[in-house]
């Protein structure tokens, strides 16, 4: 008997994303999920209304290519780093180095935290981060897809007109511009 069952929110009609994360921080958790192989890598994304503006990348204590445990002073070190910048959790981030981006029965009832899970599959090397990444709400042992925009390096993260003078103040001591064209 299992309890897993998930939603395709894809199924539906054309809303707005759940998660919206810039091609260049995509790029820095696909980086980091394939540094951590054979086992399963993990982190935080954080940001300000959904936007992904940061990934954190913290140390899977399990070491394993079949589960993971953040280091609980890694969490709490990327905490407040967040919270000095002014930004909130966005997404928990986890790999799965050989199965597709898609809760495990092990995921579905350890999940007990209200934020979006975002899972990397490294099942496929030449997947792009916009096949590799899918998010995921999991609420009461149901796994719900969210949907999720993985946005090109030039474009912002938000319309401009609507002005979030919050993003001015991020920091991006890590982040690199890379000038490479937008995937499609
Ligand atoms: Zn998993």
């Amino acid at each position: 008997m299992s309890s897993v069952r998930w939603r395709c929110a894809r199924d539906g009609p054309t809303h707005v994303s759940d998660l919206v994360i810039s091609s260049a921080v995509a790029d820095e958790v696909m980086a980091h999920a394939r540094a951590e192989l054979p086992n399963e890598a993990c982190g935080l994304l954080s940001g300000i209304g959904g936007g992904a503006a940061r990934f954190h990348a913290a140390r899977n204590i399990e070491a394993s290519p079949f589960g993971f445990e953040m280091d609980a002073g890694d969490l709490l070190r990327i905490l407040a780093g967040m919270e000095r910048a002014g930004q909130e959790l966005v997404a928990i981030v986890h790999s799965h180095p050989r199965s597709p981006a898609v809760p495990s029965a092990r995921d579905i009832a350890e999940s007990h935290y209200p934020v979006i899970q975002l899972i990397v599959s490294l099942s496929d090397s030449r997947a792009t981060a916009r096949e590799a990444l899918r998010g995921w709400r999991i609420e009461d042992g149901i796994a719900s897809e969210v949907s999720l925009l993985v946005e090109p390096d030039q474009q912002p993260l938000a319309d401009r007109s609507t002005s979030e003078p919050a993003r001015a103040s991020m920091s991006s001591s890590t982040a690199q511009d890379p000038s490479s064209p937008p995937e499609r």
